[in-house]
């Protein structure tokens, strides 16, 4: 059976792989992925052939890696953090169904809320979820709606794209729907470049965050409202007792 990996890289540090990851990359004559994330591998991986596409080109690149596995030459997609996490595991395994001789193995990775959390401290020791600002395959009326809930559960949340420059205003938005529920000294934070050059982290309250500019490099923390601030660190407690 030809063989297509579908790879979360981790946040960008080699260190950061799975040692699966890295497994299933060694093993590929082809790597496809996102510019960016491309560029961080080149160097360890020589000798491989790339399909190279930008943001927007999803489709078209998961294509022409089913394409290459349909040749005979195993292939890698990579994505970063875990490929599951909106990444392309979910569309090659549905494209995959017009390559009937190609088997799909996706090898999960460390997501940015986990390798983001790390690098605060706890953020994330309770329930939590994971949502995207982004509203390019979302309408904003269903993100709110889900900040909304889990602002009224309680929850800690971890939100991805966060902003860029077509969306500056979004994660104040977002905040702004949070602080209907929560209190506006809520303990949040954020972590931009996790795992690569220029990482940097910082906490503070969902009123100054919504007040902050970040990017799409960017992870945002928010706290429940047992989450505290522990000298540098950020924690949401489990609720022992000491
Ligand atoms: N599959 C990826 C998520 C892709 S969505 C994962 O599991 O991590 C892209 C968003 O993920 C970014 O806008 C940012 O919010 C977050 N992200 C991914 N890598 C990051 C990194 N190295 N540092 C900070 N945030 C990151």
């Amino acid at each position: 059976m030809r063989r297509v990996y579908v790879v979360g890289m981790g946040p960008g540090r080699p260190e950061g792989m799975t040692v699966e990851a890295a497994r299933a990359l060694e093993d590929s004559e082809v790597i496809a992925g996102y510019t960016v994330y491309v560029e961080l591998l080149r160097e360890q991986y020589p000798e491989r052939e790339w399909i190279v596409t930008g943001m927007t080109q999803e489709v078209e690149r998961c294509r022409q890696a089913l394409c290459a596995a349909t040749q005979g030459r195993t292939t890698s997609m990579v994505c970063s953090g875990d490929a599951g996490v909106y990444g392309m595991a979910g569309l090659m395994l549905e494209l995959s169904e017009e390559y009937p001789g190609v088997e799909v193995v996706v090898v999960s990775g460390v997501t940015a809320a986990l390798s983001g959390a790390a690098i605060l401290g706890a953020p994330l020791g309770h329930d939590f979820a994971v949502i995207s600002l982004s509203d390019l395959l979302t309408p904003w009326e269903q993100i709110l709606k889900r900040l909304a809930c889990c602002a009224m559960a309680d929850m800690a949340m971890a939100l991805y794209n966060p902003s860029s420059k077509k969306r500056r205003l979004y994660l104040k938005r977002a905040c702004e729907e949070i602080m209907k529920h929560q209190a506006p000294d809520l303990v949040c934070g954020y972590v931009k470049n996790i795992g690569r050059e220029g990482q940097c982290g910082r906490i503070l309250t969902l009123s100054e965050l919504a007040e902050t500019e970040t990017d799409m490099f960017t992870t945002v923390f928010i706290g429940n409202s047992r989450t505290r601030r522990i000298g540098d660190h950020m924690v949401t407690p489990r609720g022992y007792e000491i």
